[in-house]
This record gives C-alpha cells, structure tokens and sequence, in this order.
C-alpha cells in the first residue's frame, strides 16, 4: 500500500479533529483495491492510475465541502472576487497546529514503516478508529443528556428528549415543521384603522453578523440602546438574497428555500401588506446591490416583493471597499442623508429597506489593504455599531414617531467550525443563523425604558410581524398604554431549522442534524466555545 498509508492516516487524523466524514465501507473498500497484492509491474502502474482519481473523489465524499453542483453555482461568484481577497479565503484552510502534529505522525510512521507492516496497521486502523471514535461521542452525548447544561443565553438543554432520531423521524419532524410554519401568518386587516399607521419604520438589514461573531462580553452592551432585544432569533439562511426574501415576507410563517423564488401568498409580502394600509415603501442600501443579484431578488415581485425605485446616489461618504472593489457607503451618512430628504417629505408614513454590507467578509477599509477582513472585523463591527447609535440619536433629536428594527441576514462565520473554515456559508448552523434582532421605539409619547425586554426564546420574522403589529394595535404611538413585556412573551416561537439550496439543519434539544442532498441525516456538531 506504501504511499496510500500515508492517505488513510491523514484522513483518520482529519476525521479524529471533526474535519471530515470517514465512511467506513467505502474506505475499506479503496484499501482493499490498493492492497491486493499484484506482481505484475505494469498491473500496478494502471491500478494507481485509476487509484488516483479513485482516492480524490473518496477525499471529497467524506469531506464537507459542498456539492460539485453547488460549486459549480458559486463560481460566477468567485469571478468577481479579488486576488487579495482569494489569498486570504485561501490561507484560512492552513492549520498550522495540525498540520505539524499530521508531519509528525507521518514522519513516525516512517519510521515504523521500516520494522513494521504498515499497511496492516492502516487497515485495522480504518475500521477500529471510527468505531471507537462513534462509542466516545455517544458516550459524551449521554453524559450530556444526564447533567443538563446552561448555555451561554440561559436555555437549558432538555434531558427528556431523545438523543437520537432516525432518518425517517427527522424527516418527520421537518416535514411536520413546514406544515405548522405554512398555517402561520399575521393579518393587519383587524387592526384598528383608525389607530394605523402612527410611525415610520426604518429597518436595517445586517449583512454578516450572528451572536457568534460577537465578543461574549460585548453582546448585551451592543444593543442597551434598543427596548426589545431577541436573543434566540434564527435568520433561517445564511445567504443575503434568501435572508432578504425571508425578511420581506415576513407576515407569514417559515417557507422552505424552494419556496422563496416562487410567488407566495399577497398577505406574505409585509412591505406590500404595510403599503395596504397607508405606508409608503422605500429602498435603501449603502453598496450597489449588484453582488449574487441581490438587489433583484429583493425587488422581484414574486421573490422579495419590494417594487420600488432604490434610493439614487445620496451623496454619502465612501466608508470602504468591498471584495470586489465597489464602493460601500459609511452607514451613519447615507441614513441621515436619507432621513434629512425624508422629513422635507409628505407626511405619509414611510416603511425603509435598508441593507448594509459594512460587515461582510473580504471588505476592505482604506489604508489597511493588508490586515484581513478578520482581523478588521472588530473595528467594522464598532464603527457600524457607533453609526447606528448616532442615527438613533438624530431620529431621537427629530422626535418623529419612529420605530427602528435591527436584524441581520446571516453571521460573518467568523470563527468557522469543525467543517466550515471562517467565512465559508454552506452549512447554515445555529452559529450563523442565530443572530440579534432589535427594536427601539423613538418618539412615543410616555414610553420610556432603561434596559431592553429580553427574550431568549426561539423566535424568527413572524415574531418582527407581531411586534410592529402589537404596537400598532396598542396606540402606543398615540398616547396608550403599551405592555411591553406581555408583548414581547406572546410572540411566536419558531423552533430552528436554517436552509440553502441544497442544505437543511434543524436543532431538535440541544443537538443540531444536517441535511444534504441524496444522503442521511447527520448530527452536526457544533462546537463548544
Ligand atoms: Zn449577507
């Protein structure tokens, strides 16, 4: 086997670290066919001829890198990304830990390889490993389940739900998700007309931010500002184009990502359903929307449903660059930029679309071309962050009724997991799709709050619906009364699942399953801080 026990060892070690997949029959298998003694010379040389391609693609079925299929969709992405930038997505697979621990276990099986029969140790090493790696983790999962843990929000993990569920119960589980989701929706017909629409609302969509991205001890201080904060809200993608579509249509319940490119429902679209009763629509981004079509998918009638003309050149700052070396504008000028025209405006109130990619991976900030978009994070994260701030100051110096949500579309997958390296989104977890979303409710009269009303339930944009709607309802803008916190506890719990095209994870406890195409489900492991 001579060169091959070098192939096995390093994808044992890589399955060992939570890197790959190890499928054991096929594995067997590959070994089996490079083992089987041949004598003639030329019968060897066409084995390892056919070995090669053989041994990549078995490389790449036991990996968890997307589907050629997929890969060939992201490629007219990756045309418009720059060299820099590519060097530096390129850089983040070099584990240089790993990488000296794998040479020094290749290095010592060299030497053993002298005194020894490598190829029967590899081959015992192949079926013993999984096995024995399978046994510990459900050992651990056990151990688990009989000492609840507290996370990091609050939410204690359920010692009575079951551990395991087969392929034909998750499928249930998701199938029965989507049936609950499709009978979900919120009407704005019964709100009281009269009462309707009192404020604007100004909703700012994040590009890559999750609660993963954020340093633990910032998370509350980040949003002290807000009055309503949810702290278990799952974007549900992990892709700008299906976080918008999913955002807009958020006065119905979850729909599969199949769904979103197809026409849904009139009372789906709110931006349309708030248009219904007196608002008047508005688009704004600070970049040029052009990247993975996005801006076309938010104003497709039948995708996001947003039909208005994007707000034109504002004259803003440019802030930065993006990734593919088009302008992005400093969020706190062109909001106020925006909001100055909006205020010499009519009276009629005004529903904003705006999207930010202040944060997304690749951009670069002037004069700091060599520091990756990483490292830089922080500093991004913190201006956004000072800009919002600022823009919630001069709304609150206007003393217009405005209410300002804050959500974002997907993390920055910032510290990547065991299968993802940073900045990669195939795989929608819980550590890109659980993100913070807030609301601050300006210039209502007698309303004041200290803290934000946290909830750490597991909500999604049906929940965004019922806030904007319970306010509306309550007058609160009008001079009523507003309970809050009842508010706040009546809204919709949405249990997670995330999805791309081709990918689905639903967290069922405090365990999370991954589903790709033309396989079985898959515990996917999310890794501990
Ligand atoms: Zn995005």
């Amino acid at each position: 086997m001579g060169l091959w026990n070098y192939y096995f060892i390093t994808k044992l070690m890589l399955y060992w670290n939570s890197n790959i997949d190890f499928h054991v029959i096929e594995n067997v298998l590959f070994a089996l066919y490079v083992l089987f003694p041949l004598k003639r010379l030329w019968v060897r040389r066409l084995r390892t001829f056919f070995a090669i391609p053989l041994g990549i693609g078995l490389f790449y079925h036991d990996s968890f890198f997307p589907l050629p299929e997929r890969l060939i969709a992201l490629t007219p992405n990756f045309r418009d990304f720059s060299l820099a930038y590519i060097a530096e997505l390129l850089s983040r697979f070099i584990n240089i830990p790993f990488l000296v621990l794998l040479l020094s276990a290749c290095a010592l099986l060299a030497l053993l390889g002298r005194r020894l029969r490598l190829s029967t140790f590899t081959l015992i090493a192949i079926v013993a490993l999984p096995w024995w790696h399978e046994r510990e983790t459900l050992k651990l999962e056990q151990a688990s389940l009989t000492t609840p843990q507290a996370c990091d929000d609050g939410v204690t993990s359920q010692p009575h739900i079951k551990s395991h569920y087969n392929n034909e119960e998750l499928n249930g589980l998701l199938t029965g998700f989507y049936d609950t989701q499709a009978t979900k929706k919120v009407s704005f017909e019964s709100s009281n007309p009269t009462q309707s629409p009192q404020f604007d609302i100004i909703l700012l969509h994040i590009c890559s931010l999750s609660w993963d991205d954020i340093d633990p001890n910032e998370r509350d201080g980040l949003f002290k500002r807000f009055d309503v904060l949810l702290k278990n809200f799952n974007s549900a993608a992990s892709y700008s184009g299906p976080a918008a579509i999913r955002l807009l249509r958020a006065s119905c319940g979850q729909e599969p990502h199949a769904k979103l490119y197809q026409e849904a429902p009139k009372q789906c679209y709110l931006f349309n359903v708030l248009e219904g009763i007196g608002y008047q629509r508005q688009l704004l981004l600070n970049h040029d929307g052009h990247f993975g079509g996005f801006l076309q998918e938010v104003q497709n009638v039948q995708q996001g449903g947003l039909n208005v003309p994007l707000w034109g050149d504002l004259g803003a700052k440019v802030q930065m660059h993006s990734f593919d070396g088009t302008p992005i504008y400093e969020d706190f000028d062109i909001l106020s930029r925006w909001w100055a025209k909006r205020k010499a405006r009519s009276d009629q109130p005004v529903v904003l679309y705006y999207n930010t990619i202040s944060l997304h991976d690749g951009d670069v900030l002037p004069g700091q071309e060599k520091i990756s978009s990483i490292k830089s994070f922080p500093t991004r994260m913190h201006k956004l962050m000072q800009d919002i701030d600022g823009f919630t100051t001069t709304l609150e110096q206007t003393g217009r009724p405005v209410a300002l949500i804050l959500v974002a579309e997907h993390g920055a997958a910032l510290h990547g997991d065991t299968v993802q390296i940073p900045g990669m989104r195939e795989l929608p977890s819980p550590r890109i799709t659980l993100v913070p979303a807030a609301i601050k409710f300006i210039g209502m009269p007698g309303f004041q709050s200290a803290h934000p009303v946290i909830s750490n339930r597991p909500t999604s944009y049906l929940a965004l619906t019922e806030l904007i709607k319970g306010v509306m309802v309550s007058g609160a803008y009008g001079g009523h009364a507003l309970d809050l916190e009842g508010l706040v506890n009546g809204l919709s719990e949405t249990e997670y699942v995330s999805e791309n095209e081709q990918t689905v994870v639903l967290g069922k406890g405090s365990k999370y399953y991954l589903h790709e195409p033309n396989t079985d489900w898959m515990d996917y492991k999310v890794k501990a801080e």
